[in-house]
């Protein structure tokens, strides 16, 4: 179906946002594309090709949805929804060939880290493990491999890739590049233009931003790969629910200003934190003197809404500092309208390289002060509570 989102003159991404995916403009067209909710099509003696004919292969929602995020990340190849970031994720490792070498974080996303050993141990590739934010490391790696995986910023270390060095030497050596992104969403980076072959994403995050559902998306810049991801889709089955894609696209029309909200006050709440006797460290972009911000200035706009702090006293104190929080809400996700906080350790899975007493926090879009006040009785507590930390 022609869509009304190829205007002229170019749109910011924050406009794309609101525009793509919307019905044609006509007489009497509903401004907001209609929730399909069918498993499967009517058909003919003849099926013309280009017609819908069963549910776990087509679906209008999805069309729109995925319309929406190929013009936000500028993907000739499209994109392609599927159950969850997992099951991107899942699709887009199966990208490397049989006996392939897939180059990966040495500390990202737990779920792709552990998927990835697991493809490992079953003998399906060989796994190189490197630090993304050392470009030569990358670098020195994407020589020997079939796809180069990267994450930035990583999850929940906050580290940044150079995307730009790391996919132009995996293209030399003959690699792919993939590049979860979920982190920034496209409103904040488009790896593609950066020379990334795909893009994933965790939508229930930011994409969808309201906690309330599990969806994912691979994007990418060649029609072949697009084709192959959405085969991929059709023989594994891990399809998107139309309802999933219908929220989705609905909460996506607003990440323009949840994200402009959220990444002012992650901003705002790093340089207090960064002052604040129970804290040890604070990860994130957008300081100063983070290790990733001249990087991050370069290739995003903006740094994100996910911060870490690294409490003093360890898992016990970062505990603590938990379980006094009251607005901030205790849970593993991100990307929501409400702040969240974790302490990633507690996941068996986590990579050993996360201090135990990390916490991750998703800044939503509440009031600054409020988000602030919370945090800092919770860490002032929990201080005075635990061990002398000197
Ligand atoms: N990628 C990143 C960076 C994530 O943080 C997550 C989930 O937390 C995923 C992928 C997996 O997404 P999902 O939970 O939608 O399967």
């Amino acid at each position: 179906m022609a869509r009304d989102d190829t205007p002229s003159p170019p749109l910011q991404p924050e406009t794309l946002a609101v525009v793509s995916g919307r019905p044609p403009r006509e007489p009497g067209a509903p401004v907001s594309p209609p929730l399909q909710l069918s498993s499967t099509f009517v058909g003919s003696g003849t099926t013309p090709p280009g017609q819908p004919v069963y549910g776990r292969v087509d679906n209008a929602t999805w069309d729109a949805c995925e319309h929406a995020l190929g013009v936000l990340e500028a993907a000739p190849g499209g994109a392609t929804l599927f159950a969850s970031g997992m099951a991107a994720i899942s699709a887009a490792l199966d990208l490397v060939p049989d006996g392939g070498t897939l180059v990966a974080p040495d500390a990202a996303y737990n779920t792709t880290l552990e998927l990835a050993e697991v493809l490992q141990a079953r003998g399906r590739l060989r796994l190189v493990r490197v630090d993304v934010a050392d470009t030569a490391a990358v670098v020195a790696a994407a020589a020997g491999a079939d796809v180069v995986w990267l994450e930035s910023p990583t999850n929940p270390l906050l580290q940044v890739a150079d995307l730009a060095a790391c996919a132009a030497a995996a293209r030399a050596a003959g690699a792919l590049t993939v590049v979860d992104s979920t982190f920034a969403t496209p409103l904040v980076q488009r790896p593609l233009g950066l020379g990334a072959d795909l893009v994933v994403h965790s939508v229930t995050k930011y994409l969808s931003g309201h906690s309330d559902l599990l969806l994912g998306a691979a994007v990418t810049s060649d029609p072949d790969l697009g084709a192959r991801l959405r085969t991929h889709r059709r023989l594994h089955g891990a399809v998107p629910g139309p309802f999933e894609a219908w929220l989705a696209l609905r909460g996506l029309r607003t990440l323009g200003v949840r994200l402009e909200r959220a990444q002012a006050s992650a901003l705002a709440l790093a340089g207090r934190l960064s002052g604040h006797p129970a804290v040890e460290r604070v990860r994130y972009p957008g300081l100063p003197d983070d290790p990733g911000h001249e990087l991050a200035r370069r290739q995003m706009r903006g740094f994100g809404a996910v911060l870490a702090v690294e409490v003093a006293g360890g898992a016990d104190a970062a505990d603590a500092v938990v379980d006094a929080l009251r607005l901030w809400v205790p849970a593993t996700s991100l990307g929501g309208v409400e702040s969240m906080v974790e302490r990633r350790r507690r996941h068996r899975n986590e990579p050993r390289t996360v201090p135990e007493g990390l916490l991750r926090l998703s800044v939503g879009i509440e009031d600054l002060d409020d988000l602030w006040a919370d945090l800092d009785a919770a860490l002032s507590s929990a201080r005075a509570c635990g061990p002398a930390t000197g």
